[in-house]
Parts: C-alpha cells; structure tokens; sequence
C-alpha cells in the first residue's frame, strides 16, 4: 500500500529570548550564554485532512510566565488559508501550558491525547508542585469538559491516527507525553515536542530538566530515532535552530516553515 504524503508546517507563535543554556540541561552546563526558546504549533495537512498538532499558550499565560507571545497559535493557521472551524483533529503531546491552550477556540475538532497524560494531569502527581508548575488547571478543566462533550479521544500507546500519521508515547518529559510519526514526500518525519526540546538534549543526551521518569526519557530518544528515515527527519520541539534549518514557507514575515521539505545545508 502506498502511504499518503502530508505537509508539515510549524508556526512560531511565541519566543523566549533570554533563557540561559544552564535552565534547558539536566546535566550541569557551564556556560553563561544565551540559549533562547521558540514555542510552536504544528499543522499537519493533506487527504483531505487538517490535524493540528498543540494548540499553544494564550496572552494572560504569557504575561503570567514571562514569554512574549507574538500572534494567537490558533489565529496563525490563516495565513494557511485554515480556519478554526476547518481543524477536525488536534492532537496533544502533552498537557503543558504551552502545548494545550486556547482549545475553547477550536469548535469542531477532537483533541487525542494518551491515556497516561489525561491520569497524569489530574491524578496524585499534581500534588507535587514541582510537577504541576508547567501545568495550567484551566487548559486541564478545559479538555475534562470535552470529554463530556464526546470530543476527546484517548489514545494507550503507539497508534496509528490515520495512513501515514502515527502517534507515539513516550512518556519521560511527562507521563503521557506522544510524539508523532508523519509520512511526507521525504519519508518519515518525526515531531518530537518535548520528547526533545533542543536537537541538543537528543544529541548529547541530557534532557531537559523537566523530566516525569528519566529513563523513558533517555529511551524515547532511541524510539525518535527509529522512527525517523534519519536524524534530520526528527524536528524538535521548542528549538530556534528549527526555524534556521528548514525553509519558510510564503512570506518569511509568516513566521511558518515547512518540515516535509528537506533541512538546509
Ligand atoms: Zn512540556
């Protein structure tokens, strides 16, 4: 059977500029200097489909938190010609602030997540604040609403979404944190959201200090690995260098590059 071809965009929604190296490593890093931190969304398109990948942060949760949002993740998807209405699917990676925002304005989609995520967010684990500080309640009452409302779909494990669209847990950052599995015209591209914050941490490895179970963490590294047609078919989550490795796409001022084309250089 031969697997559709999806395109893959990230929008750069918000930024970070003056996170130091020292906060984004688990191991000690000695440097003083500047390793600054892009918050995306993904849009995964084509068949007829439009799934979006994390749903981001809003303005009151960027002013709480110290990041500058520069656009509503959800309004970008215009530049894409996409409408809220338009999204069917979304999936999250993970319940953070910054990957499950702004969900109210989303009228018609289901939201997939893994069944760890949803027991992690609203289990025993969040009376511990240092697991529950990346954690907005408001995001979590918010997707337990949908739930109610038949518009959650739980997910245990590595699935398949759809042909060419596979979703995978791997826990570590969080419980149920998943990373996707995309076909496109390259072969297959891996999302990784927090499953690898910078290409460093994989690279190193040393995670990001945000970690629910170390050794998933350092196993789902491997797992992205055999995942992807090679190393430059994983895309991390919140690292700059993705916008410098990989093509805009339209406009640069659009602020959205395109994953199923090939990285520069
Ligand atoms: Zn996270």
């Amino acid at each position: 059977m031969t697997l559709p071809n999806y395109e893959i965009f990230a929008l750069r929604y918000a930024t970070m500029p003056k996170r130091t190296r020292r906060e984004n490593f688990i191991t000690h890093d000695p440097h003083d200097e500047l390793m600054p931190m892009d918050y995306f969304v993904w849009l995964i398109r084509g068949e007829g489909r439009t799934i979006m990948v994390d749903t981001g942060f809003n303005a009151e949760q960027a002013k709480q938190r110290g990041r500058t949002l520069t656009r509503c993740p959800v309004g970008s998807l215009a530049l894409l010609g996409i409408a809220p209405e338009d999204v069917q699917d979304v999936v999250i990676t993970h319940l953070h602030y910054d990957h499950a925002g702004n969900i109210d304005l989303l009228p018609n989609a289901k939201f997939h997540i893994q069944d760890g995520e949803m027991d992690y967010a609203c289990g025993r684990h969040m009376c511990q604040g240092l697991f529950r500080h990346a954690y907005n309640i408001e995001d979590v009452v918010a997707l337990v609403r949908r739930v109610y409302a038949d518009r959650v779909v739980f997910h245990d494990g590595r699935e398949t979404l759809c042909p060419g669209i596979e979703l995978m847990k791997i826990g570590g950052h969080t419980k149920g944190l998943q990373s996707l599995r995309v076909h496109t015209a390259r072969g297959w591209v891996v999302l990784a959201s927090d499953a690898s914050h910078y290409y460093e941490n994989m690279e190193k490895p040393s995670p990001f200090p945000i970690v629910f179970h170390l050794g998933e963490m350092l196993e789902g590294y491997g797992i992205l690995r055999d995942a992807a047609d090679s190393p430059q078919h994983i895309v991390p989550g919140p690292d700059p260098m993705v916008r410098e490795r990989y093509p805009f796409h339209g406009d640069p001022a659009n602020d959205i590059v395109a994953l199923h084309l090939p990285p520069k250089g």
